[in-house]
């Protein structure tokens, strides 16, 4: 099978395979919303807005199917969201799914580490190439309604009294609507054209990633490597990062290495040599070398912890990284982006009802920031100090040589990593997240 390739029982609809109208005769140009990039937080927030019944133009720069550089893992959050959305995450409709994290680190043999069995989230995760999920989804937005534009690379806000009512593309097109959404990643043009800076006092990472065929692909679980090393761990030099292999459906895995700004490394490594001397450790019948190689090595940054705010103002709001909305936790971005997706298309179409322009609807589109900071603000707080804890390698060391061998405490660890709890009703572990969550000043 060609790589990025999954079956599907049932296929989806794909963006890829349906005509977008920038191929049609008519060209929209107006809708009620303008939602800028069709990643995951982009297509999540055009399909919800049209499922509350706004028109939408989605633009996107590039054609699908397109490759964007991620470890392609879907945690049960992010599972969660597709079943919110619609979309048919079974088996019978071809996805692979994964019951866990294996985690290495302090011994020779890693710790399994199953989802948690939660009433607000599925017992699984998945795996799927980027080029292909994000393909589904913009098709399932178009599915509802959306009007998808692809090849339009948005250049520039279009405003009327400092407010943003469109946007320019590099062809000198214009399109127009009273809300425009910044969906556009980590580099986010247009938040930074309407002068949303990032702070850089906040967490950072940077990873890279790459593809191999190997007999790994079967795997049940995620795997993350701790600590990295250069030889047989403990006994060599351990290297700045941690590690992921993830089995993909397609008969390769998502191999890659992440860092985070607190790491003493961070910003004067060669990621690229670091992958390689870390992969030359691992054995050979799993086949992470070169001739097993599929595709380059590829990396990009991962903003995290709202590193750009505020997330409305002047008619325009920021979802997914766009707004630095990973969690520092475990470096997983999707899931928050379709969630905030789904959180600014509660208040744009409270704020159209409404009436746009108006007081009251101004009032519901600034409770976007709240309702964010609601969900996850304290919980960022607590991941921020994290980062900055695990920023020195002995104490990850402490962590994973004291801590890893308790269950209890690995269980616990677990669900704070993923943000795995219940809401209500959950137990001890999820009861104390959840209190240090709230408790928390938000971020
Ligand atoms: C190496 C790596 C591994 C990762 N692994 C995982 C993982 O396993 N699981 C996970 O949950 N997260 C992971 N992440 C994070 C995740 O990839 C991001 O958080 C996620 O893609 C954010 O989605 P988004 O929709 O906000 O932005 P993006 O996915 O970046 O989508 C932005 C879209 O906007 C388009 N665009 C950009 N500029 C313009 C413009 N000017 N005009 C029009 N369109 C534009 C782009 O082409 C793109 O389609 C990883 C990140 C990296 C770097």
């Amino acid at each position: 099978m060609v790589h990025g390739e999954v079956q599907m029982g049932d296929a989806p609809a794909l963006a890829s395979a349906q005509l977008s109208t920038a191929d049609q005769d008519s060209f929209a140009t107006e809708a009620d919303v303008i939602v800028v990039g069709a990643g995951p937080g982009g297509s999540a927030t055009a399909a919800f807005c049209a499922m509350r019944g706004l028109s939408v133009l989605l633009l996107e720069k590039s054609q699908f199917p397109r490759e964007k550089v991620c470890g392609d893992g879907l945690t049960p959050r992010a599972v969660r969201m597709l079943t919110r959305l619609g979309i048919d995450s079974t088996e019978t409709a071809g996805w692979a799914r994964n019951k866990g994290l294996r985690v290495y680190g302090g011994r020779t043999e890693p710790f399994e580490l199953p989802w948690p069995e939660l009433a607000d989230f599925p017992d699984y995760g998945l795996v799927c190439p980027r080029s292909r999920f994000d393909d589904v989804l913009a098709g399932h937005a178009m599915k509802l309604g959306v009007t998808l534009h692809t090849g339009v690379n948005v250049t520039e806000p279009i405003t009327a009294d400092d407010r943003i009512v469109g946007v320019r593309d590099n062809q000198g097109r214009e399109f127009r609507a009273p809300i425009v959404v910044a969906a556009d990643g980590n580099s986010t043009r247009l938040a930074v054209a309407m002068g949303r800076q990032r702070d850089e006092a906040r967490p950072m990472g940077v990873a890279v990633r790459t593809y191999f065929e190997s007999p790994r692909a079967q795997g049940e679980w995620m795997e993350s490597w701790l600590e990295l090393w250069d030889g047989r761990p403990g006994e060599s030099n351990q290297l700045p990062g941690y590690g992921w292999a993830f089995p993909m459906a397609d008969g390769t895995v998502n191999v890659g290495l992440g860092m985070l700004n607190s790491s003493s490394a961070f910003g004067h490594t060669d990621y690229r040599a670091l992958m390689r001397t870390w992969l030359a450790t691992t054995p050979p019948e799993w086949q992470f070398d070169e001739a097993h190689q599929r595709g380059e090595i590829r990396g990009a940054a991962l903003p995290m912890a709202f590193n750009r705010k505020p997330a409305y103002a002047d008619g325009l709001l920021l979802v997914g990284d766009s707004g630095g909305m990973v969690n520092p936790f475990n470096g997983e971005g999707i899931s928050y982006a379709m969630e905030a997706g789904e959180l600014a298309a509660d208040a744009i179409s409270e704020a159209h009802s409404r009436g746009v322009g108006t007081p009251g609807a101004e009032r519901a589109l600034h409770a976007y920031p709240t309702a964010l900071s609601s969900r996850f603000g304290g919980y960022y707080r607590l991941g921020t100090i994290f980062v900055k804890l695990i920023g020195n390698p002995q104490i990850m060391h402490l962590c994973t040589t004291y801590g890893l061998p308790h269950r209890s405490l690995m269980k616990l660890v677990n669900k704070l990593l993923a943000n795995l709890t219940d809401e209500h009703r959950g137990d001890a572990m999820d009861h104390l997240i959840n209190t240090l969550s709230r408790l928390a000043p938000p971020a």
